[in-house]
C-alpha cells in the first residue's frame, strides 16, 4: 500500500494520520508477513530515527482496535500483527515459528455447526509442521534405510 492509499485508510477510520502513524501502517498493512511488535519497532527505527517502543505498539493497538490489522496470540509463538485483510488460514513453521498464509479455499472445515452452546462469528486453522527439505529429507531416508540393513 502506498503512502497516500495509508493515509486515506486512516482517516476513514477517523484516525489521525499522523507522519509516524503512516510510516508505522505502511510496514505492516497490506503484506503477508506477520511480525511482532518488536520487529515492526526495528523496522520502523531505520525510516524514523526517534520512533519510541511506545509509539509503534500505540499504533499496532490503535490499527488493530479499529479492524485494519488482526493480532494471533498463538501458543508457541509471540503475538504477531497481521495486515491481510482477506479471511485465511495459518501455517506455523515450528522451527523457525514463522507465520505463513494458507489460502482460505486451500482447506474445508466441518462440523462447525455441531459445536454446543456457541454461535461461531469466525474461524482460522492453524496447521503446524515444517518447511519440507527435498534434498535433506532424502538423504534422511537414504540414511534410516541403511541403518535398517
Ligand atoms: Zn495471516
Amino acid at each position: 500500500m502506498d503512502r497516500q492509499e495509508i493515509i486515506e485508510l486512516l482517516n476513514l477510520r477517523g484516525i489521525q494520520p499522523s507522519a509516524q502513524r503512516v510510516a508505522i501502517a505502511q510496514l505492516v498493512l497490506g503484506t503477508d508477513e506477520h511480525p511482532t511488535a518488536e520487529q515492526v519497532w526495528q523496522k520502523a527505527s531505520e525510516s524514523l530515527p526517534v520512533v519510541s517502543r511506545a509509539t509503534v505498539y500505540n499504533t499496532l493497538n490503535l490499527l488493530t482496535e479499529n479492524g485494519l490489522l488482526r493480532r494471533h496470540a498463538l501458543k508457541g509463538v509471540s503475538s504477531v500483527f497481521d495486515g491481510n485483510p482477506e479471511a485465511h488460514h495459518h501455517f506455523v513453521d515450528e522451527e523457525t515459528g514463522e507465520l505463513r498464509d494458507i489460502p482460505w479455499d486451500a482447506l474445508e472445515v466441518s462440523g462447525l455447526e455441531t459445536l454446543p452452546d456457541s454461535e461461531i462469528t469466525g474461524y482460522m486453522v492453524v496447521v503446524r509442521g515444517r518447511r519440507r527439505n527435498p534434498t535433506t529429507d532424502k538423504i534422511a531416508q537414504r540414511s534410516r534405510k541403511e541403518g535398517a540393513t
